[in-house]
This record gives structure tokens, C-alpha cells and sequence, in this order.
């Protein structure tokens, strides 16, 4: 038998729950999935099916999938959407669930057994990019995930920066037009209303609304029926070269640029990475968005330049980040 230290980590998105066990070297060896229950469902419920994924996984570790004892998982890392208490033990916040001031780490310890640790699914992910993905060795960085909405995670000197109250990076919120368009969080103009997959969305079905000639092959795509139009269909279509949704991305890479310049006047920091669904678009966001960064930077041309890239690890971050940030929090307590 192996001396390996594994963590499970558990990611909570808004359609599905994600687990995997995680080696030290940051390698998933095993997964577990279901359904995120629905928003209606009470709390317990979705506590019902972290500890069915945890179940699920323990079962591998144990039986002769992966030849390993149960004392080899150390500690459990759950990732989800929303405010996560710096303590890293209450969901403050969760929109996509119904959980407000849940005291999660309360609810699951005594089911799975070991340490739980609590962390905001993008500040999960960062902190997984900078230790096994594309932001490895830098001092200075801040994390945009784009998906539906926008969000942020920042690290710097290696450690997590989560704000007096873990609320800190929720970049998507900043205001980058004034009396803009209607954000979910009550107020206008949030970035994540222009640079996230919803207004990615939003503006490729109000073209089609608008009969514009300039869509037809982006509606053809969806028998002219807008609300069958996805991110990842635009970004399937932009990548095989339509215009119009090549136009589309650039249009979100030039928002994403205009809050990132916004961001390095207040932090500085010294590389972006730029990960979420919305990412896998590659340079056809990218390459606008640092141009738009560039153009927009406090001090431009008399200052060095934080670098834009694209994340290494995929849909895996925020899974990767939560097991690494608890076998972290558990080795230290
Ligand atoms: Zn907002």
C-alpha cells in the first residue's frame, strides 16, 4: 500500500456536482457526478448529494479500483457559487441554491468524517491555476472565470485573498456603464452583463429578434428560434469561422479587456487568467481582450503589463482548487 495524500473535492455548479479524488500532484484519479438539485430543494438536499458523491468516491478509494485505505483521503474541499464565509465554513450567499447563512462545514462533518473546507468555486479555481495550471511561480494574480456571469479570485504571495468577510474579487459586479443594462444583483451596468456567456447570449438573440441579415447562419443553426442559441453553439460556429460570431466574441473580449484594465489600476497584478466556459473560445475572446487592455491601462506605455492567458485546467479548477485548498487547511490545523 502507498503512502499517497489524497483529498476529495466537490464542486457545486449550477447544473451538475462535480467530485474527485485529487493526488498531491493536483491529478484527478478518480470522479464522481450528479444533477445540482433544483433551486427550490431545501438545503438538505444538496447536502444529501455532496454526501452521495462522497460516498460514491470513498467506495472507489477503497475497494481494489485504486488499492488505497480510507485515512489516505485527509480532508474534503467543497467548491460553490457565491459568498463563502472566510472562515470557509458557512455559504453566506449561494443564488443558484437555496442557501442562505448555511453552515455547511456544520452539516457535512459529522456525515463524511473529516475536515471540510469551504471555498467560493472561483477563488477555488485560482487557487488551483496557480499551483497546477497556467499561473504557476506568479506572485501577483487574478483569476476571471466567465460563465454565465463573472467571477474573480486573486491571489497574491501565495496565499488566497478573500476580503474581511470572503467577499472579496467578485469582479462581475464592478460597474462599467453607467445606467447600463439590469444586473440580477439589483444594481446596472456590471460588468458581467457585458462580458460574461449571458451577454454573449443575450446580444446573438436579440440580433436574430431583429431579423438582421448579418445573423442568418447563426439562426439557420437554430431554425431562427433564438432561445435554442448557446455560448457553446456561437463559439463552435466563430471557431469554423462566421463572422458574425467571430463578432460576437470579439465584442465580449473588448468588454473583458475594458475590466481588466479597470482591475490592474486597482491591483496590479502581474498575469490574468482568464478561465469558465466562455474561455474555451480561445483567442478569438482573447486576443481583443488584451488589445482593449492595452488601449485602456492607467499609464500605458510607461509601466510594465500584467499578461492575458487562458486557463490550463478546464472545468476541473474549481474541483482541483477546493481538494488542494483543504488538504492545505488540514495539514495546517
Ligand atoms: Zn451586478
Amino acid at each position: 500500500m502507498t503512502s499517497i495524500d489524497y483529498a476529495i473535492g466537490i464542486d457545486i455548479g449550477g447544473t451538475k456536482v462535480s467530485g474527485g479524488v485529487v493526488d498531491e500532484m493536483g491529478r484527478i484519479v478518480w470522479r464522481a457526478r450528479r444533477d445540482t438539485p433544483e433551486r427550490s430543494k431545501s438545503p438538505r438536499v444538496v447536502e444529501d448529494t455532496i454526501v452521495s458523491v462522497f460516498e460514491e468516491l470513498m467506495a472507489a478509494v477503497t475497494d481494489d479500483r485504486m488499492h488505497a485505505g480510507p485515512g489516505q483521503v485527509r480532508a474534503v474541499g467543497i467548491g460553490a457559487a457565491g459568498f463563502v464565509g472566510a472562515d470557509g465554513a458557512t455559504v453566506v450567499f449561494a443564488p443558484h441554491l437555496s442557501w442562505r447563512n448555511e453552515p455547511l462545514r456544520e452539516g457535512l462533518s459529522a456525515r463524511v468524517g473529516r475536515p471540510i473546507y469551504v471555498e467560493n468555486d472561483a477563488n477555488a479555481a485560482a487557487w488551483a491555476e496557480w499551483r497546477y495550471g497556467a499561473a504557476q511561480g506568479e506572485s501577483h494574480l487574478v483569476m476571471i472565470t466567465l460563465g454565465t456571469g463573472i467571477g474573480g479570485g486573486l491571489i497574491i504571495d501565495g496565499r488566497l485573498q478573500r476580503g474581511k468577510w470572503g467577499i472579496a474579487a467578485e469582479f462581475g459586479h464592478m460597474q462599467v456603464v453607467p445606467d447600463g443594462q439590469r444586473c440580477e444583483c439589483g444594481n446596472r451596468g456590471c460588468w458581467e452583463q457585458y462580458a460574461s456567456g449571458n451577454a454573449l447570449v443575450r446580444e446573438a438573440r436579440s440580433m436574430i429578434l431583429a431579423q438582421s441579415p448579418v445573423v442568418q447562419d447563426l439562426a439557420a443553426l437554430v431554425d431562427a428560434e433564438p432561445g435554442g442559441l448557446t455560448g457553446p453553439l456561437i463559439t463552435q460556429a466563430a471557431k469554423a469561422g462566421d463572422p458574425t460570431a467571430r463578432e460576437l466574441l470579439a465584442e465580449v473580449g473588448h468588454w473583458l479587456g475594458v475590466g481588466l484594465a479597470n482591475i490592474a489600476a486597482a491591483l496590479d497584478p502581474g498575469r490574468f487568467v482568464i478561465g469558465g466556459g466562455v474561455s474555451a473560445a480561445g483567442d478569438l475572446l482573447i486576443d481583443p481582450a488584451r488589445d482593449t487592455f492595452r488601449r485602456k491601462l492607467t499609464g500605458r506605455g510607461y509601466r510594465p503589463e500584467a499578461d492575458v492567458v487562458g486557463a490550463a485546467l478546464g472545468n476541473d479548477a474549481g474541483l482541483i482548487g477546493a481538494a488542494d485548498l483543504a488538504r492545505v487547511q488540514a495539514s495546517e490545523a
